[in-house]
């Protein structure tokens, strides 16, 4: 038996918020600043202190 190259790794890294899969790391971590941009938090929209007016 042969050891396998590392070309024949097709998708290595794997978002850990999607699950979308990248063949290099560069990808990755541009899906993951395209989707999920970490300035995006959702917490912040409950903790607007700003007064609504209705
Ligand atoms: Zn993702």
């Amino acid at each position: 038996m042969r050891t396998v190259g590392l070309k024949l790794e097709p998708h290595k890294y794997r978002c850990p918020k999607c699950g979308e899969r990248f063949k290099t790391k560069k990808e990755l971590e541009s899906h993951v600043q395209l989707k999920h941009p970490p300035e995006e938090e959702q917490q912040e929209e409950e903790k607007t202190p700003e007064e609504h007016e209705v």
